[in-house]
């Protein structure tokens, strides 16, 4: 009887083995899943693509962009909280409860006079000197959403527990927001945070790299009194020429700086006309350096020589940090993770017409021409020399929270950034491609660490006794520092009205160029 009993305790639990796997396939299956179910978006991810390229909202202004993201989000189920961190633009959409909490950042501004035609390989902008995406940061939300949706899917229909966070980079060419939502702890209960951006291939990295890649960015205010420049200059205190001064002084003193700095500066108000002493001036520094105490130093050097200007020209000075960004800091763990999704993933399917674009774009800017990537980046180690490269304020977020920072492939190589060249692929299918791509990254690299809580640890201890052993976050920013939201608004209300007619009807037209009444790709003969 007894072993009649255990007999039949074991064929019972033979039959629940197969039955528990069908309620909750494994995670092999899951990827599979979330493959297949990202493809079947492919239209949908397009037209964030497109229609975020044909707002082109510059950094603070991304009213349109963020009003069409957070209705998709809240229509899929996610609760958005608008205004966070005190950025009108900013918000946060949250899905599903508990731990572990992913969250997915991406930025969402454009880039100035950067207006161009997609599609065409030559100069020809949509509007003459308007804002367009010549970064390609309009592709980023598509991807980020793409994932989010899939996963918010396969979270219910699967049972699966966690929390997920999507977030936008507000601000990000003004590097203006991440400290400040940092400071309002917005990532306070995120384990892991999977940033996307814009790229010429799929992969991803870790670690710190030898550039200068940290940043202050202030604006220097100088104050002097006006006086008829020829009847009584005596009377005059020039503003005009604390800056100039503040500028030699600097220029004199970057011979004995570390040769890993980089600073510059544009003057913001020279005066209004030479007849008048210029009461009011202004000059706007970057100081950038690798690392945080170093910034620090750069800045202070920075304030010093503001504050000898002001004692050389009878005049005073006061200043606003209009940005700032630690270095990266991207988790070598969680890269570890993704970088073998980015291998199953591969890269996208280049058509002719797409090689076609690229080349043309390359010849006609005297760039080399190879036509866009075929291949997946290996996972590399930082390089250890001095390199080039920019800023991005999300380093802010990689020394609070296990970030890494997916590269995903929708724009063209050898480009030079930040310019109309760089707008030409990204509302075309080399765009769209791209970004399903990087979708499927992000969705498989979530999966990994929503099925996985043991990951979730050992991705904070590498965190803590690694990542940031030697060096704890301190910002950049000040307690009373706020963002410079009123940024760009003059900009963007110059060339809004027109620009409105030219935003992307998927109602009417398939694709963007569709509308545009652009053939694919149009190049020189
Ligand atoms: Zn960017």
């Amino acid at each position: 009887m007894r072993q009649r009993k255990l007999w039949m305790f074991f064929v019972v639990l033979l039959l629940a083995v197969p039955l528990c796997s069908q309620a909750q396939p494994n995670l092999a299956e899951l990827k599979k899943e979330a493959m297949h179910a990202v493809d079947a978006r492919q239209v949908f991810t397009q037209q964030v693509v497109d229609q975020i390229f044909s707002y082109a909202e510059l950094g603070f202004q991304e009213f349109e962009t963020s009003r069409f993201v957070t209705d998709i989000l809240e229509k899929n189920g996610f609760k958005v909280e608008r205004g966070v961190a005190g950025v009108p633009t900013a918000w946060v959409a949250t899905y599903g409860s508990g731990k572990p909490v992913i969250a997915f950042i991406t930025d969402i501004d454009c880039i100035p006079r950067a207006s161009q035609k997609p599609g065409v390989a030559y100069h020809d902008p949509i509007i003459e000197g308007a804002p367009g995406h010549g970064e390609g940061h309009n592709s980023g939300q598509a991807v980020n959403v793409t994932a989010a949706l899939v996963l918010r899917e396969m979270m219910e229909k699967h049972r699966i527990a966690g929390t997920l966070k999507v977030f936008p980079g507000v601000a990000e060419e003004l590097l203006g927001t991440k400290a400040f939502y940092v400071r309002a702890e917005l990532f306070k209960d995120v384990d892991i945070v999977l940033g996307s951006h814009v790229n010429d291939s799929l992969g991803t990295g870790y670690g710190q790299t030898f550039s200068p890649q940290g940043l202050v960015s202030v604006q220097y205010y100088f104050h002097g009194r006006a006086a008829h420049a020829a009847g009584a200059p005596w009377d005059g205190r020039s503003a005009l020429d604390a800056v100039e001064l503040m500028d030699v002084g600097w220029n004199f003193r970057r011979e004995h700086l570390r040769l890993a700095q980089r600073s510059h500066y544009v003057i913001i108000n020279g005066g209004d006309q030479p007849n008048v002493v210029p009461s009011e001036a202004g000059v706007w520094y970057y100081f950038r350096e690798l690392d945080y105490p170093h910034i620090k130093d750069l800045y202070e050097l920075g304030n010093t020589m503001a504050q000898a200007a002001t004692m050389m020209t009878g005049t005073t000075v006061s200043r606003r940090i209009v940005g700032s960004a630690w270095p990266g800091n991207f988790s070598k763990f969680v890269a570890e993770v993704q970088q073998k999704n980015i291998e199953v993933v591969g890269m996208p399917q280049w058509s002719e017409a797409d090689q076609t674009l690229a080349k043309a774009l390359q010849k006609e800017i005297g760039a080399k021409v190879d036509g866009l990537k075929v291949k997946v980046d290996e996972l590399k180690a930082p390089s250890p020399e001095t390199e080039a490269g920019g800023s991005d304020d999300v380093g802010d977020i990689s020394w609070n929270v296990p970030m890494v920072y997916l590269r995903y492939p929708a724009n063209i190589p050898n480009t030079p950034g930040h310019s109309w060249v760089d707008a030409v692929a990204m509302a075309t299918p080399i765009a769209h491609k791209g970004s399903t791509a990087g979708a499927k990254v992000q969705a498989l690299t979530a999966l990994d660490f929503l099925l996985s809580p043991d990951l979730v640890k050992q991705a904070w201890d590498y965190f803590h006794t690694v990542q940031t052993k030697d060096m704890k976050y301190t910002p950049l920013i000040g307690p009373d520092d706020q963002p410079a939201i009123e940024f760009n608004k003059e900009k963007m209300d110059k060339f809004r009205p027109e620009m409105k007619k030219y935003y992307y009807d998927p109602a009417k037209y398939k694709t963007y160029l569709e509308q545009l009444g652009i053939q694919y790709p149009t190049v020189k003969k």
